[in-house]
């Protein structure tokens, strides 16, 4: 048998293994005895080397022209695009979601880098009025410095490229830290990203643990902006550590999405929905449908229907075309939803569907679970207030638009919400109320394009949003600038 792939970290334009001479296994969640390839295990030194490496090529990038940086991105969107089909593969064997959510990953990236290289010959500022004579006024985006990135599994290349792509058109460079469970797909997009031009040092790739990587980039004192999707709870050590030392900090975390479907909704597309929004990516996306609130009138019907699809899901491997839904990434992922079942039917929730592991065959190789659905949930469970992050999904009945908001507001997260109905009062109401940064009106809540603002309230997000134009004003800073060509001293709120 041939000696597994090891994979180098890449840094100031080399790629170079782990000073702590270690690696670690990247495994397909399908199939654990499918090894991946072999990744380094860096060390705090790697980090450092990193840094520098970005810090040097810093002053160099940050004075390109942005169309000149515009012009490598093209070129690397292009490349993506051409060896789509391979990197999406290579996705569903490393992350485990079908073939065709890992297309869908890959082509936001795609859209994600295209769009930014766009932004090389906008990144507008204003020009504005002087309240002084012969004084001319405009605000312009400044770089910042050098960025640390820190990914999750669930979108490997579609999370980094939506931090990647922005910073670097905005003149910054970066260090970028992928999950351990799905390094290959960042892997990947760096290599493009080299093969399109980028200097040597203004992207660089350190592989590795979340507490020794990540924690050593988001300390370090030359890093100037950390950008970390994951988990709340590791988002508010990242939040800390980046407060003491006053770092640009945007946090995506958790997320506990919810579905509405009103007694005049049209009820088969409520139910594709909420399949699709529930059992997607195997639920394991920020984004997740994970409850569904139903108006009494309906409950019976859409439940009913809801369960039946969610039986007839195939789950497997998701190269198999047929495959609807793959396995859960690890089976620390698989325990947590195994908790979570228990908790359910604990609390007095109705288990309608699933709630167990798959068993036999091809699924005592991977870390497969049975899509479930809990009937008749009390909002307050646990089970409808915390993030499971897999095929799990609570239903809980309403009797109304108003109750339906109250229950769908009722969590600590605010990522994602939507509302099935045919009446278009009922569809803005919502919308208005709603306190979520992303709301749709009949649509699950997952479906997010690259060209509007992504991210949350409450302890989904820190106030920034990642994608389209808002993440520009994460990546760059406003300097304003004031040209007096009066030929004397003019003195603002006194010369009047
Ligand atoms: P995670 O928090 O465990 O890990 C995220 C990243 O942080 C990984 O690269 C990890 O290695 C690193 N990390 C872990 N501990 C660290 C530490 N102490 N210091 C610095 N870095 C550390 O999350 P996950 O399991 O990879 O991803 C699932 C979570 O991500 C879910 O909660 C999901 O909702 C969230 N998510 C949010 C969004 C969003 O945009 N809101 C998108 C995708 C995923």
């Amino acid at each position: 048998m041939a000696p597994p792939k090891v994979y180098k970290n890449f840094i100031n334009g080399e790629w170079v293994v782990s000073a702590s001479g270690r690696t670690f296994e990247n495994l397909n969640p399908a199939n654990r005895n499918e090894l991946i390839g072999l990744f380094q295990k860096s060390s705090s030194q790697d980090v450092d080397q990193a840094i520098a490496a970005a810090q040097q090529a810093y002053i160099s990038w940050k004075n390109t022209p942005p169309p000149k940086r515009g012009e490598i991105l093209y070129r690397a969107a292009r490349l993506l695009a051409e060896r789509k089909e391979g990197f999406a593969e290579l996705m569903t064997r490393e992350m485990g979601k079908v073939l065709e959510e890992t297309r869908g990953d890959v082509q936001e990236a795609i859209d994600m880098t295209f769009y930014m290289a766009g932004e090389g010959r906008r990144l507008f500022g204003q020009t504005t009025t002087s309240e002084l004579p012969n004084k001319f006024c405009m605000t312009v985006r400044s770089p910042i410095g050098v960025c640390a990135l820190i990914t999750p599994w669930n979108f490997p290349m579609a999370i980094p490229s939506w931090k990647i792509m922005p910073a670097l058109i905005c003149g910054n460079t970066l260090v970028i830290k992928p999950a351990t469970d799905t390094p290959l797909s960042t892997y990947n997009l760096v290599q493009v990203l080299e093969e399109a031009g980028v200097p040597r040092g203004v992207v660089n790739l350190v592989t590795g643990a979340g507490g020794e990587v990540g924690n050593q980039l988001m300390t370090h004192g030359d890093v100037r902006v950390v950008s970390f999707t994951g988990s709340t709870e590791v988002g508010r050590k990242v939040s800390e550590a980046c407060a003491a030392r006053f770092k640009h900090c945007c946090l995506e975390m958790g997320g506990k999405n919810v579905i509405m479907v009103l007694e005049d909704a049209n009820l088969d597309l409520a139910v594709d929905g909420a399949v699709w929004g529930g059992f997607g990516t195997t639920g394991q996306r920020c984004t997740a449908s994970s409850r569904v609130v139903v108006h009494k009138h309906v409950y019976r019907e859409f439940v009913d229907r809801f369960v039946a699809r969610a039986r007839a899901l195939k789950v497997g491997n998701g190269l198999d075309p047929t495959v609807q839904m793959g396995p859960l990434i690890n089976e620390a992922q698989r325990k947590t939803v195994e908790a979570y079942v228990e908790v359910g039917k604990n609390e007095g929730a109705k288990l309608l569907c699933g709630g167990e592991r798959l068993r036999d065959g091809e699924y005592d190789r991977g870390w497969f679970y049975a899509p479930t659905i809990f009937g008749d949930c009390d909002p307050k469970m646990r089970i409808a207030q915390e993030e499971i992050f897999g095929p799990v999904v609570s239903v809980i009945p309403c009797d109304g638009l108003d109750q339906a908001i109250e229950i769908g507001n009722g969590v600590v997260y605010g990522l994602s919400s939507s509302l099935y109905t045919r009446n278009i009062n009922n569809a803005f109401k919502a919308m208005r109320e709603m306190e979520t940064g992303i709301f749709y009106v009949n649509a699950p809540t997952i479906g997010a394009e690259t060209h509007l603002p992504f991210g949350g309230t409450k302890q989904t997000g820190n106030g920034h949003r990642e994608a389209a134009t808002a993440a520009l004003d994460f990546y760059s800073e406003w300097k304003s600038v004031y040209v007096d060509y009066s030929d004397k001293l003019q003195r603002a709120q006194i010369d009047t």
